[in-house]
């Protein structure tokens, strides 16, 4: 059988890479990586299901064992894609996505030469501002935090091989599977 392709999925905090996720769950072709992460879930995430939540150390414990295709730090909790799921789901045909930061594109880019890393921008700087404004009730300080943040993920967009802005979900989504079937 024709192995998947291994796509990632990155962009900065707030640009609405959840959303796509959400849609492409909806195609029989994709397999979506559950990562580990040392963060405790939100009100409504499932163990098993938006993550496997671990203390930091059985995180230790996986990095040390070699389980991750890649893992990395984001704003003060761990996060790392277990490999074995990832190499199954490619054997059995499936594209893989991974819904991951930049430094684990980096590291995937790294180990896959055979990866497609798909960088996710918002129209402009500012509706992303808009949308990190507009979430949850961070304290001003908290929103600085994240902003910067986003300046810093949006400088490494360059080192991508395709940049999506993310204009409509519909149209990203069409552009994620036209890449997954493109030989
Ligand atoms: P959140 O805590 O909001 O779910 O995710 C925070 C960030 O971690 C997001 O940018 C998300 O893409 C990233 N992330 C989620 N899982 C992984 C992973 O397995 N590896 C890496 N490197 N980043 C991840």
């Amino acid at each position: 059988m024709k192995s998947g392709k291994l796509i990632v999925l990155s962009g900065p905090g707030g640009v609405g890479k959840s959303t796509i996720v959400k849609e492409l769950k909806q195609h029989p072709d994709f397999y979506f990586s559950v990562s580990a992460t040392t963060r405790g879930p939100r009100p409504g995430e499932i163990d098993g299901e938006a993550y496997h939540f671990v203390a930091e150390e059985a995180f230790d414990e996986m990095i040390s064992s070699g389980e991750f295709l890649e893992w990395a730090e984001f704003a003060g909790a761990r996060y790392g894609t277990p490999s074995h799921p990832v190499d199954e789901a490619l054997a059995m045909g499936k594209h893989v996505l991974l819904e991951i930061e930049i430094a684990g594109a980096r590291q995937v880019r790294k180990k896959r030469s055979e990866a497609l890393l798909v960088f996710l921008e918002p129209p402009s700087f500012s509706e992303l501002e808009e949308r990190i404004r507009g979430r949850a009730s961070d304290s001003e300080e908290r929103v600085q935090a994240r902003l910067a943040l986003a300046r810093e993920e949006m400088a490494a967009a360059g080192e991508f091989d395709h940049r999506l802005v993310n204009h409509r979900v519909e149209e990203v989504v069409a552009a994620l599977v036209s890449f997954a079937v493109r030989k």
